[in-house]
């Protein structure tokens, strides 16, 4: 029976797994390094997951949970968890992989093989910030692990350093949860995330963005205590005249991700010029016959229904490599762009949806609005609430009797003035198994249910 190995169970390559199953492949053998499949998704408790997938605004959690429960049960399928996979070598006409899992280590046989183990971040050291080395200083995935599986909260009084959207979503999750964030600091005249997620998480919440600016120096002997920050030429050369200090005992540096594909470049996979990239063809296939890539391993997606779309296309060509029939043309069937930059505090982003539109709102001389820019009705629907209540969907967790936290979300928007007080009351809660019905509904004292996701 031929076989193929998927490595990487987060969103590309439960999706590789399904593409290989649908398209006929005998044996998909599903390896994870992690206790539970979903990879990132599972820490990303925020809204907005799945738009063009399943046609819904779901958290990371909800969106892995359901990818999974579409393969879970399939004989053809075969998962294994907390499985390392350290190499992987040609011999004779099949691929051999080296995992390592309580077991120890072995060689395991693979026909053709898809790669989907993601990306990690870019930490102090490669950025080459001066000052001392105080605890307090994170990545902004670690921080969001701390806060959303491990109950930990990083620090009181926080400065971010990038504003991508991991760093602007964490900056509302840290708020939420109780903590200052004194600043977000951006070495570009502009940020690179998402418009819509600069006015729900840093506008909504009065968080001073600093563009033009660097974290210059940390300051602090055991512990973060401050940071420099200055403003950047053109080169993005400090200008040390600019300096000012920031109070603080966090760090958060959300300053970029590189894909993870090193297992592939020591097997010998061809690398874009210039770049630490695996190169692909348009079939997702590397330099090595029947090895494909898929998801933030390939490139670092901002959208995880490109990834899912990529992952399901990689998967399917690594069945059709085995049968020897033709590949298929991988082209992103995800046309969503959503807008970027920094809206004025004036502007009306609608943050329904991912494609966050910015809505106009005209008033002719007979006083009737005219509203363009909404990509659907709902739009019209935001801006009515938005001109009276601005309110959102709250997204935290539980915590359940084993200590375990389970991600929620409320079932309806609430307030923005009350959403602190939501996430507080979500905090001193604790479920105990009989809390847990069907329905997923858990109650929630004085505000709208939260919808719990758990499997
Ligand atoms: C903070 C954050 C917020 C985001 N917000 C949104 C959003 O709002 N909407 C949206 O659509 N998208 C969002 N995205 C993007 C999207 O969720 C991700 O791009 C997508 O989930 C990545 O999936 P992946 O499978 O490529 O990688 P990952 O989820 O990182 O999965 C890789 C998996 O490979 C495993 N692995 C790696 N190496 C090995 C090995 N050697 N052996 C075994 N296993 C291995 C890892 O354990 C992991 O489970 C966000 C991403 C982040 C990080
Ligand atoms: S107007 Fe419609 S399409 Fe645009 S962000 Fe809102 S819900 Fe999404």
């Amino acid at each position: 029976m031929k076989k193929i190995i998927v490595v990487g169970g987060g969103a590309a390559g439960i999706a590789a797994a399904q593409g290989a199953l649908d398209a006929g492949a005998d044996s998909v053998w599903l390896i994870d390094r992690n206790k539970e499949l979903g990879g990132i998704l599972r820490q990303c408790i925020h809204d907005g997951f799945g738009l063009n997938k399943y046609k819904a605004s779901m958290t990371g959690p909800e969106y892995a949970v359901r990818s999974i429960s579409e393969i879970y049960d399939n004989p053809r399928l075969h998962i294994s968890r907390s499985t390392n996979v350290i190499g992987v070598k040609k011999h004779n006409d099949e691929y051999q992989i080296q995992i390592q899992n309580s077991e120890g280590l072995k060689w395991v046989g693979a026909n053709s093989i898809v790669f989907a183990t993601g990306c990690r971040e870019k930490t102090r050291g490669m950025l080459m910030i001066p000052g001392t080395r105080p605890a307090g200083i994170f990545t902004a995935g670690l921080a969001q692990r701390l806060v959303n599986i491990e109950n930990v909260m990083p620090g009181k009084r926080v400065v971010i350093l990038g504003s991508g959207d991991i760093g602007l979503i964490m900056a509302r999750r840290l708020c939420l949860e109780g903590a200052e964030v004194a600043a977000v600091i951006e070495i570009m005249k502009d940020s690179g995330g998402l418009s819509r997620n600069i006015r729900q998480c840093l506008l909504d919440f009065d968080i001073p963005l600093y563009t033009g600016h660097t974290v210059s120096k940390i300051i602090g002997r055991e512990r973060v205590q401050a940071v420099e920050i200055c403003e950047v030429d053109d080169n993005l050369s400090v200008k040390k005249e600019t300096a000012q200090i920031i109070d603080c005992d966090t760090l958060i540096l959300s300053v970029g991700l590189i894909p993870e594909n090193e297992i592939l470049s020591a097997a010998g996979a061809e690398l874009c010029d210039g770049t630490e990239n695996v190169k692909t063809d348009s079939y997702l296939q590397t330099s090595l016959d029947g090895v494909f890539l898929c998801g933030n391993s390939r490139y670092v997606h901002d959208l995880v229904d490109r990834v899912s779309a990529e992952g399901y296309a990689a998967g399917q060509n690594a069945a059709l490599f085995i049968k020897m029939q033709n590949l298929i043309e991988f082209q992103d069937p995800v046309t969503m762009n959503a807008i970027k930059g920094i809206p004025q505090k004036t502007d009306i982003f609608c943050v329904l949806c991912p494609n966050g539109c910015r809505i106009k709102v005209d008033v002719n001389e007979k006083g009737e609005r005219n509203i363009s820019g909404n990509g659907c009705p709902k739009g019209v629907n935001f801006v009515e609430q938005e001109s009276k209540t601005p309110s959102r969907i709250v997204t935290t967790t539980v915590k359940g009797e084993s200590g375990r936290l389970i991600p929620v979300k409320s079932s309806l928007p609430i307030s923005l003035d009350k959403a602190a007080s939501y996430v507080k009351e979500c905090q001193n809660m604790i479920l105990s198994k009989n809390d847990l019905k069907e329905d997923r509904r858990i109650r929630v004292a004085g505000f709208p249910d939260a919808i719990g996701c758990y499997d």
